[in-house]
């Protein structure tokens, strides 16, 4: 048996234990050295030589990651590492490095029980160490901190220990302000990261070294050591960071950190559960989800789907109960199916590799499940369970238009537009059959430029799409007076109000705290009261329709519960494609205040009530002074302050704003915020204005109101492309 063999085995019997498993993750502020620390972390376990950590990205399996230097798909490797005696079990979830990609983050963070979030030394806490902490928080992980990239301060900003300390007391306190501010209030304090107990360390990834107080303690040394390497090595950085490597070994030192300060799923699982999943916990399944216990029913959540042209599609995910065996029969809860599991694997040193059987408290590779889409739970088929919660997907901003370049590869694309739905639900695919043109809707323009070379260089399908088009929404700005709604015979007449949604109710809707076609009765009452609308109003509310609600505000008509249904739909027609271009309604309120309906059923169908319903709707959204609203992205830019100048104007040419600016040694970090209509192109125009020296993100930020003199414009061009006439 070869040494892989072996150390498969190993992990398999220790896998067994919950005890001795830890399922984290790293995260981190893009280039901050996410990619690089998990590399080194794989080598340090023994999986891939050590000269190569740092400096080649095993994780980025996916070449055009490698190109752009972030990491996009998630996948897992498991390790042995040994702490005080015991091996235990690391599997490591790799998370996405972009916020393009916010959802998948998200879902590996349903995988894991905590993750080290890692700061660069020289930026600090930036935009983004908020944004995947709030979501690792969010999903209960608990946190440990690490401080990379220290070897610049070191060699490039010369600082002594006494400074090097200083940046960390800062870095440190402002990431503990952030979890005190996030975490769930039992948490707040116990998950504070400490230098003294060991849960924050300070090191560098790409040159494999980590320290922290208690291996400093331990072995004797200190950050004077380490700059006297660095000094005694100058002009050779490679023979510095060895030395550093043998005295303080990254892998060993974060690693033992993490078995240290982050929980075994057997911990975890107990407050977890109850906030990522609905269900009864004093059930059977409730109790075996709590407890981590092998024996229990199955539960099984995918946090991954992969469909591999010649495997298959294989489902990564994080086994909350049960055993999970090759041959069984599941039950995918949201596709509503039954499956067979065919393989199961784990990975380890970048192989994947079949093993009998993995016990609950694990994170695990299994093929088979077909009909499954990452977010999807199973369980068994005799002991169907109450689906995990599902993981709030953002609103795609851009769409594109998609076509086969050659007709014969018209089926094999709707197959392969399937598979990346599956693959990445984030991504909204409408396929058309009849006239062969597909949308692909997705995050933002790299979220499609990606999915397009999965299709054309993955899975081969010569295809061509249409420039990306952005997705405004129709709304309403003001309160409208009543408007009647008649029907076609005359005989029904609706009245209607139209207002904009409250502010607290529109952000409920968007981050999933209220969900269409989830919330009703007592529960969505009070949740609406929570948010301060008013009681009769909230007792009212009778549909949701993405960011809209309606409500029946009539009292004592008759016949109208025999039509409420029909006007519901009504709303729903209304609300899909709204009265100025067939846009989307988002953040309305819809009121029925009155009606008047013929006494005769035959006279009151849906021929008459629908489209009476629909155009009172939309008469009343022009009188609420209806308007689009567009997309909007926070942009992140770090530039010499030489090239800021190019850089403003740039922004402002496009409808930019510029939010902060902060000076940082040569560097000008810039917070802005601009229209995702006009970032075409962006990336290309800063590179020149800034001659490439410069480094930019992302990041959605809702939408906003288009300003009044485009409003025209901008309608007047989409009801042209949906030939809607003038
Ligand atoms: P990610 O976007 O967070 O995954 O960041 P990467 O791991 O891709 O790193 C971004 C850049 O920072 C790359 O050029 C790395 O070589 C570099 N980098 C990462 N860690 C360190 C470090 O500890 N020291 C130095 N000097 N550079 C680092």
């Amino acid at each position: 048996m070869g040494r892989k063999e072996q150390m498969v085995e190993k992990l398999q019997d220790h896998m067994k234990d919950p005890k001795r498993v830890r399922n984290i993750g790293v995260v981190a502020h893009i280039d901050h050295g996410k990619t690089t620390l998990t590399d080194s972390l794989i080598a340090g376990a023994g999986l891939m030589a050590d000269e190569l950590a740092g400096k080649q990205c095993v994780t980025d399996s996916y070449y055009l990651e490698q190109d752009r230097g972030i990491t996009i798909f998630s996948g897992a490797a498991s390790m042995v590492h040994r702490f005080e005696d015991t091996d235990y079990v690391i599997n490591l979830s790799d998370t996405p490095g972009h916020v393009d990609f916010g959802a998948e983050v998200v879902r590996s963070m349903r995988a894991v029980d905590g993750v080290i979030v890692v700061a660069c030394a020289v930026e600090g806490v930036m935009p983004q160490t908020e944004t995947v902490l709030r979501q690792a928080l969010e999903e209960r992980a608990r946190p440990v901190l690490f401080i990379n990239k220290v070897d610049r301060l070191i060699n490039e900003l010369k600082l002594t220990p006494e400074e090097l300390q200083e940046r960390f007391f800062k870095i440190i306190a402002d990431v503990n302000k952030l979890i005190r501010n996030m975490a769930p209030e039992e948490f707040k304090e116990k998950w504070q990261v400490n230098v003294n107990d060991g849960s924050v360390a300070f090191g560098s990834g790409y040159h494999a070294w980590a320290l922290n107080i208690p291996f400093m303690k331990k072995v004797g040394i200190s950050f004077k050591d380490i700059i006297d390497v660095y000094q005694k090595h100058q002009n050779d950085l490679d023979a510095a960071s060895k030395e550093i490597h043998q005295k303080a070994n990254a892998c060993q030192v974060l690693l033992d950190m993490v078995v240290k300060h982050l929980p075994d799923p057997l911990e975890a699982q107990k407050y977890r559960i109850p906030k990522i999943w609905g269900g009864d916990s004093e059930s059977e399944i409730g109790k075996s989800l709590m407890n981590c216990d092998p024996e229990g029913p199955l539960a099984f959540m995918v946090t991954k789907m992969i469909v591999d042209p010649q495997a298959g599609e294989i489902a990564t995910g994080r086994l909350f109960s049960g055993t999970i065996k090759p041959g069984i029969d599941v039950f995918l809860v949201g596709g509503a199916c039954g499956a067979r599991a065919q393989q199961v694997s784990i990975s380890y040193a970048s192989e994947r590799f079949n093993i009998p059987a993995v016990t609950a408290g694990n994170i695990v590779a299994v093929s088979g499940l077909k009909a499954a889409i990452s977010g999807e739970t199973v369980c068994e088929r005799e002991h169907k369970i109450e689906p995990f919660e599902s993981i709030h997907l953002s609103e795609p901003v851009i769409t594109k238009a998609v076509e086969a370049s050659n007709t014969a590869d018209l089926p094999k694309l709707i197959q392969v537009l399937r598979d990346i739905a599956k693959e990445d639900p984030s991504i909204k695919v409408e396929i058309d059959e009849e006239t062969g043109e597909h949308k692909m809707s997705g995050m933002g323009e790299l979220h499609l430029e990606i999915v397009e070379h999965r299709i054309k260089v993955d899975r081969k399908v010569p295809i061509k799409t249409s420039s990306p088009i952005v997705v405004y929404r129709e709304t309403a700005t003001a309160g409208s007076r009543q408007v009647e709604g008649k029907s076609p015979n005359k005989h029904n007449k609706f009245y209607i109000i139209v207002e904009p949604l409250e502010e607290a109710i529109v952000k409920a809707l968007e981050d999933g705290t209220i969900e269409e076609g989830k919330d009703k009765g007592k529960e969505l009452i009070a949740k609406l009261r929570d948010l301060g609308m008013d009681k009769l109003e909230a007792k009212n509310v009778k549909a949701i329709h993405g960011h809209n609600l309606f409500l029946d505000m009539t009292r004592g008509v008759q016949w109208l519960n025999e039509a409420i249904e029909l006007c519901i739909e009504a709303y729903h027609e209304a609300m899909a494609n709204g009265p100025l271009c067939k846009e989307k309604c988002a953040r309305v309120k819809v009121k029925l205040v009155d009606a008047n309906l013929h006494e005769d059923a035959i006279h009151r169908g849906p021929a008459q009530v629908i489209p009476a319903c629909r155009m009172g709707i939309h008469e009343a959204m022009r009188g609420a002074k209806a308007a689009l609203i567009e997309p909007k992205q926070k942009v992140y830019i770090r530039v010499p302050q030489d090239y800021m100048g190019a850089i403003t104007r740039e922004l402002q040419s496009r409808r930019g704003q510029v939010l902060d600016m902060q000076q940082e040694g040569d560097l000008m970090i810039i917070e802005a915020k601009a229209p995702v209509a006009e970032m075409f192109g962006f990336a290309s125009a800063i590179r020149s204005a800034a001659e490439g020296r410069v480094l930019w993100s992302t990041e959605n930020a809702g939408f906003e109101l288009l300003p009044r003199e485009l409003q025209d414009t901008i309608i007047k061009q989409i009801r042209d492309r949906k030939g809607l006439g003038g």
